[in-house]
């Protein structure tokens, strides 16, 4: 039957406008401006003629009919028929259709209700509304799927309907909450419609300028609220996936502001659970692009395993590649599509997108990928990538931030995290050991190489920065998982090993020493050998981290002052 693009008031909008499709044609009652909004997302080019109902014209009404006419002039071409029932309001419609600037009359025409041969109308209804408005108010008696369908437009009265209001017949009825005269109210509607649905007749209301009064006296009527081109259903749906995309994004945001979340991973994984739910789709992932090794690479779901994949191959490497959005609804005929995945898991792709995202300067930096839309047809090509574009955008953001904050915290000469790592880890992995009793046992050491300036002096700053390297490299190559070195200036460095005690530590400082010192170091084309000193520590919790630090450093100054190439663990 009708499906509404509005059922409010002038006062609440969207206001009263219907449609029904016969044939190739779309017919609309009313095409009120507040309606105009939702037909506008229609394709109208797909009817061959546009038909409008007019059945008053208040502002709001004929301001409808312009932009109608107006936006098919410029878009579609589909001609438009306005069909007005009184030669008055036709006249007054002439006169604003011709003052729109573009809009030829070839574009519309104007004609009169009982000029219109149509199996669908069977006539107008002259309606009494206000005062002002006599004999310009109409209703319409139509002929929908062999029924009889009236509908009242504004009127105070269903009077002038009477004669069609059989059982079997449909009746949209405007309705007011509020006793003005020019609307028919719903206390008094209430016992009619009770009366006409006990006969058999269909009863929808609109115009609802108050819906929870309307339904409220109209529950035990039989009436149902006349029905949106949205329905009920998609509405409720799309206020779950919106509270879906609430709840993350209040999730998103409080775990990054309040809990003072250090992790980008989170971020990432908010971002890719946001995107999948934005397009109701089953799966989503974040792909970091390594253009240095050319691959991409993601974090499992659980966050544990991270998949590496070379860059030329796959949906993902292919966007990234041409810097395109890739769409595909039936992967499994597309070449670039990896089927191994499927193939090991047991799961069936039906549809993938992929959105590259860019960094400030719109160079690609990762992609963005949606797997498996829940429906029929797959990804759309418009609507999805404008969903998803704000949360491929943050993606885009997050990461270029992520690789600022990766690059600050490390050293480009050795490729150890600097002193800016270190304090990051302090407020972060090594957090609980700081915490006084809590029975954690954490150690250090600072280390610094013995006489290096003469390895400068004498075989130049490049040979020193490959010696730098090399001793970087060695130290490293002795961390444990739960050990990290961190460069803590020119040539020095500092190990933090959790769960160690001193004399591990020290055990640990021992076995680098030796072995450094008996390394031969390919330096700018020499080959030297160099020692270092240590000191150790056993960090305090009750202490800050500088004093431990500084505990550290005054036993490097002892194994200095000692003759160097030794390790320190206690004050003197
Ligand atoms: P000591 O045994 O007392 O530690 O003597 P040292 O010569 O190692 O100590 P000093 O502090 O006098 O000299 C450290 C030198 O390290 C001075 C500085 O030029 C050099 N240095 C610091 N950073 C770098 C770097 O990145 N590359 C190179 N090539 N040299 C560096
Ligand atoms: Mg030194
Ligand atoms: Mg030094």
């Amino acid at each position: 039957m009708l499906k509404f693009l509005g059922r409010g008031s002038a006062f609440n909008a969207p206001h009263n406008s219907a449609y029904f499709v016969s044939g190739n044609e779309l017919v609309l009652l009313d095409c009120s401006m507040s309606a105009f909004a939702s037909l506008k997302e229609k394709d109208l080019s797909a009817y061959d003629r546009i038909y409008v109902l007019v059945t008053h014209t208040h502002g709001d009404h004929v301001s409808g009919i312009g932009m109608l006419v107006d936006y098919l002039f410029f878009t579609s071409k589909t001609p438009v028929t306005v069909v007005a029932p009184s030669a008055e309001v036709r006249e007054d419609l002439k006169f604003l259709l011709s003052r729109l600037e573009g809009c030829e009359d070839s574009w519309y025409e104007l004609t009169e209700s009982g000029e219109l041969d149509k199996e669908w109308l069977t006539g107008a209804v002259p309606v009494t509304h206000s005062e002002e408005l006599k004999g310009r108010c109409f209703g319409y008696c139509l002929k929908i799927e062999g029924k009889t369908v009236i509908y009242t437009g504004d009127s105070n009265t269903l009077e002038p309907f009477g004669k069609y209001l059989e059982s079997g017949s449909v009746l949209y009825t405007e309705v007011s909450a509020h006793k003005s005269g020019v609307h028919l109210y719903c206390e008094d509607l209430a016992g009619q419609v009770r009366d006409l649905t006990s006969r058999g007749v269909k009863v929808f209301l609109m115009h609802l300028d108050d819906e929870e009064k309307i339904k409220e006296i109209m529950k035990d009527t039989g009436a149902e609220l006349a029905p949106l081109d949205k329905g009920e259903d998609d509405m409720e749906d799309d206020k779950k996936i919106l509270d879906r995309i609430f709840d993350i994004s209040d999730s998103l945001y409080k775990d990054m502001c309040m809990n003072n979340s250090k992790d980008h991973a989170l971020l990432f994984s908010y971002l890719t659970e946001l995107g999948k739910t934005i397009v109701d789709a089953d799966r989503a992932s974040f792909w970091k692009w390594d253009k240095r090794k050319g691959e991409i690479w993601t974090m499992s779901a659980t966050g544990v395993d991270k998949i590496v994949m070379p860059d030329s191959k796959g949906l993902v490497g292919k966007a990234l590649r041409n810097k395109t959005t890739v769409i595909t609804n039936d992967p499994y005929s597309d070449p670039d599509f990896n089927q191994e995945i499927d193939r090991q898991t047991g799961y069936k792709t039906r549809s993938v997108l992929v959105l590259p995202v860019a960094d400030i300067n719109g160079d690609c930096i990762g992609a963005l990928q949606i797997i498996n839309k829940n429906n029929e047809s797959g990804f759309d090509d418009g609507s999805d990538i404008k969903k998803l574009s704000l949360a491929a955008l943050v993606c885009g953001i997050a990461l270029e931030s992520e690789t600022f904050l990766e690059e600050s915290h490390h050293d480009k000469l050795t490729g150890l995290k600097n002193r800016m790592g270190f304090y990051f880890d302090f407020g972060g992995k090594y957090k609980e050991y700081l915490l006084p009793g809590s029975g954690k046992t954490m150690s250090v050491f600072i280390c610094d190489i013995d006489k290096f300036k003469r390895v400068n002096d004498t075989y130049g700053h490049n040979a020193g920065d490959d010696v730098l390297a090399f001793v970087a490299q060695l130290v490293e190559s002795e961390c444990s998982d739960t050990d990290c070195v961190y460069r803590w200036g020119g040539e020095e460095f500092v190990m933090v090993m959790r769960d160690t005690d001193l004399d591990g530590a020290a055990a640990k400082a021992e076995r680098i020493r030796v072995k450094l010192m008996e390394s031969d170091i390919e330096a700018d084309g020499n080959i030297l050998r160099c020692t270092m000193s240590f000191g150790c520590n056993l960090f305090d919790p009750e202490k800050t981290i500088e004093e431990n630090i500084s505990v550290a450093d005054g036993r490097l100054y002892l194994a200095k002052e000692g003759g160097r190439n030794r390790v320190v663990k206690a004050d003197a």
